[in-house]
């Protein structure tokens, strides 16, 4: 049972100083209280026994409210570093007195994680270092990691990026499990450095396992005054909620080609993947009004034969990317790679067949309720063909035909209208978020 948590809480606060004026970062306010006591509310309420904060600038603050609060299963002890040592080096420097594996939090993080269960999949996994990533809606800025199909960690790649850079939208949420041991060779070193800069590259490359835990759980950073003001506005909405399984949530579902991006023939490389236009701008519309946004493709030319996984990683890669540079994510993409018709030159015989994901059957739905809990009553389909809106039809969910792609045209199920036909995806979004205010409003 891993109970020790280390709070990074040693920031000035420089770009809150206009909302904050002279307080440690971890004293902002977020709603009623700091976002300190909602932290160590979470680690209380998980299980945490021994919690060390690691403060430098205004730490007598810190141990003023600590020593006026109450939080009774919690022994919290404040460390203080004088000399700015970074997010790590404040840790490596005391690291003879650190438990054998603990959690390390940063300070100005509102976060509503089950931790158990992450701390959990660590153990499972025998990792060294495990690291919440997340997609977020600026990845071309934060610190990202690759990772193999079974989530083990294989680059990390720490903000700033290179010019041209494209990666998956990927992004380390700066909440760490680590084993002590892993941090051995750093230890006596009284330097400045960074978990994710420095530290973790250099554990990934003597061969240390680390694992990406992928969660879609609240935890973002109010570490600017534009951040922390959507954080309250979260806190206010009662979007920050403890869990994966609390409160299931109202996605809209989209097919890819032909509705995110121009039909252009099968897509075979990146370089023919093309946004169409406001398809950004559209899905931070619907992500505003509160939905998941999840994209569900047929892609039958990987059982030809035609593009293979690590081809479509690179396309998706490429969407991901661009959609990001735009300020706009997806929660997951999901796609069938079967095909049930055979003589294909090339072919890959083991993915031809009559599969249960091939919309418009709905087995893709199951991939997506695995990640997160879906409310189906207010869910949405978004597709350019006939298939879509079967699809919908299927699983019950309302659809909306966009004129962008096949249009419509396919002629596959002629009977299968849709609820609403419209221009573009923009137009789709802007019906979703009008249902999804007069929802919140009656
Ligand atoms: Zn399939």
């Amino acid at each position: 049972m891993i109970d020790c948590a280390i709070i990074l809480a040693g920031g000035k606060g420089t770009r809150l100083a206009s909302v904050a004026g002279s307080v440690p970062k971890v004293l902002v306010p977020v709603g009623d209280r700091p976002v300190l006591a909602h932290q160590l509310d979470l680690l209380s309420a998980s299980g945490y026994k021994d919690v060390r904060i690691f403060a430098g600038h205004l730490a007598e603050q810190i141990e003023a409210f600590v020593g006026a609060n109450q939080w009774p299963s919690l022994k919290i002890q404040i460390e203080v570093e004088t000399t700015p040592l970074g997010s790590a080096g404040a840790v490596i420097k005391k690291l003879d007195r650190l438990p054998e594996h603990f959690t390390v939090l940063y300070g100005d993080t509102m976060l509503a994680v089950d931790l158990p269960r992450m701390t959990a999949f660590h153990e499972q996994q025998g990792a060294d270092v495990t690291i919440l990533v997340h997609p977020n809606d600026h990845p071309y800025d934060s610190d990202l990691v690759e990772t193999d199909s079974e989530d083990r960690v294989t680059a990390l790649h720490a903000y700033p990026h290179p010019a041209g850079a494209c990666f998956r939208n990927i992004v380390s949420a700066a909440l760490y499990v680590v084993q002590r041991e892993s941090l051995r060779s750093w230890a006596g070193r009284v330097e400045k450095c960074d978990f994710a800069k420095n530290v973790f590259p250099a554990v990934l490359a003597s061969g240390g396992c680390l694992y990406a835990y992928h969660s879609h759980e609240y935890i973002k950073d109010m570490g600017t005054p534009d951040r922390l003001k959507k954080v309250e506005r979260d806190l206010l909405q009662g979007r920050i909620k403890v869990g994966n399984a609390a409160t299931p949530v109202p996605v809209v579902f989209l097919d890819r080609d032909g509705t995110l991006n121009a039909e252009n023939g099968h897509i075979r490389s990146p370089d023919k993947l093309h946004l169409l236009p406001k398809v950004a701008e559209a899905l931070r519309l619907m992500r505003e009004s509160g939905y998941r946004l999840v994209v569900i493709t047929n892609q039958p030319v990987i059982a030809r034969g035609e593009v293979s996984v690590a081809d479509l990683a690179a396309i998706h890669q490429k969407l991901e990317w661009e959609l990001g540079l735009d300020g706009a994510f997806l929660d997951a993409i999901f796609y069938c790679p079967h095909h049930p018709d055979s003589g294909f030159a090339g072919e890959r015989p083991e993915l031809k067949m009559a599969c249960l994901c091939r919309k418009p059957a709905t087995g893709m739905l199951d991939l997506a309720s695995a990640e997160f809990p879906i409310d189906f009553s207010r869910s949405w389909m978004i597709g350019d063909t006939t298939i879509d809106m079967e699809f919908a039809n299927r699983a019950g969910l309302r659809s909306i035909l966009v004129q962008t792609g096949s249009a419509g045209r396919d002629g596959k199920f002629p009977s299968a209208t849709p609820n609403f036909s419209v221009n573009d995806l923009m137009e789709a979004a802007e019906i979703i978020a009008n249902a999804s205010k007069s929802l919140s409003e009656a």
